[in-house]
């Protein structure tokens, strides 16, 4: 089998009215207009010469259309090879920026598209889900959270808790961290939260950087949610700020989550050498594809440090891609399932038009998988076409 042409597409849905920041952001008021602009996602197919065809997503904060130049950028390096030798194509595209310096950013982001799409075509040819082809049903049923719920009215906050734990859910994560000034206030909020979904339900706080600038305030937020029983507390700090993330686990009792900023197994390696973190987030449409993020779960696996995949942001590919790396990996500790948008206001078709996800059953916070092939992921072309970029 040989691989004959790689198709990318820059998807794009424009927001119908201006939002603001949906989440805690540095300077979220000076990058939302550029950031929050728009639903995004970058397609990535693989072609083969036996009609068997991949896909993959890459993750697109902004400008898909320089992710897909990557990916098109990269295709004469793929023509010709047989795309099950995931390992040597990875390694060849890693090596064609990396005395370049580009270990990190879009071209890992490009990287990911591809890499996800052979797996796909792996898994195709050879008739097996592509968890099959990592090592198997370490966990044939997926613990999962809500994500998120965003700290506005408690009248608001008390229909959506409900409506989370009538789906199934006893996990939620709360976003957190809009204004550092205002922690206070916000761990009210939390404290409402606690008690109005009850003990049963497993809590998480994610801050998305946002204390990145403070690390005395992450550390008294850090307590303050360690006191009312969060089980995680997630990127309170910049991706980058190792010393930070260990001083917080060194000093606070809650588990310390980050990761889904981050780009590749060496750059994690330097988190779990330090003992910075408890739980690794990953995202595969980010960390370069199934090929390395595999090798950060397990990496992290030897450094007792769980596995929570990164699954926001991106379509529903990634959230498929994401199920079978939770399927394989042994340290897998919880799965995010998206249940909420950026605009509250406004359907995402990235989300649920593009492809559904190959959800079996889910039921008493847990889901298992359709039987697929491959990565199980049937792309409405409709869609691509409506939304792709000239
Ligand atoms: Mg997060």
């Amino acid at each position: 089998m040989k691989i004959t042409d790689v198709r990318a597409y820059a998807l794009e849905v424009p927001m119908t009215e201006k939002i603001s920041a949906p989440i805690g952001f540095p300077r979220a008021a000076d990058v939302e207009e550029g950031v929050f602009a728009a639903y995004r996602s970058t397609l990535v197919f693989v072609d083969t010469d036996e009609g068997i065809s991949g896909v993959g997503e890459c993750m697109t904060r902004l400008s898909g259309t320089a992710l897909r130049d990557i990916c098109l950028t990269l295709k004469p390096l793929l023509i010709g090879r047989d795309p099950r030798d995931v390992e040597l194509i990875w390694d060849i595209m890693w090596c064609t920026m990396l005395n370049r310096g580009h270990v990190m950013g879009f071209y890992q982001e490009a990287m990911a598209g591809i890499d996800c799409a052979l797996w796909d075509i792996w898994g195709k040819h050879a008739e097996v889900p592509v968890w099959r082809l990592l090592g198997g049903a370490t966990n044939p049923k997926l613990w999962c959270y809500a994500s998120s719920l965003r700290l506005r009215s408690m009248d608001i906050l008390r229909d959506e808790i409900d409506q989370h734990k009538a789906n199934g859910f006893n996990a939620m994560k709360i976003k957190i961290g809009k204004d550092p000034m205002d922690w206070r206030s916000e761990m009210k909020t939390v404290e409402a939260i606690r008690k109005h979904a009850g003990d049963d339900i497993m809590l998480m706080a994610d801050v998305n950087c946002n204390y990145g600038h403070d690390l005395k305030t992450a550390l008294e937020v850090g307590r303050a949610l360690q006191d009312q029983g969060l089980y995680w507390y997630e990127e309170p700090l910049y991706p980058d700020d190792i010393d930070g993330y260990a001083h917080l686990r060194d000093h606070l009792d809650i588990r310390i989550a980050a990761g889904e900023a981050d780009f590749n197994k060496n750059s994690f390696a330097r988190f779990l050498r330090r003992d910075a973190l408890d739980i690794i987030q990953p995202d595969a449409a980010r960390t370069a594809g199934i090929t390395e993020t595999r090798k950060i779960a397990d990496m992290a696996n030897a450094f007792r440090v769980q596995y929570a995949p990164h699954t926001g942001s991106s379509s529903n590919i990634i959230m498929t891609i994401s199920m079978h790396l939770a399927m394989y990996a042994t340290n897998f500790l919880i799965y995010e399932y998206m249940q909420s948008n950026w605009n509250k206001g406004q359907e995402n078709p990235l989300r649920d038009e593009l492809c559904r996800l190959p959800i079996k059953e889910f039921k008493d916070s847990y889901l298992t998988i359709e039987d697929v092939t491959g990565l199980g992921i049937d792309i409405n072309m409709e869609v691509v076409e409506k939304y792709a970029l000239p």
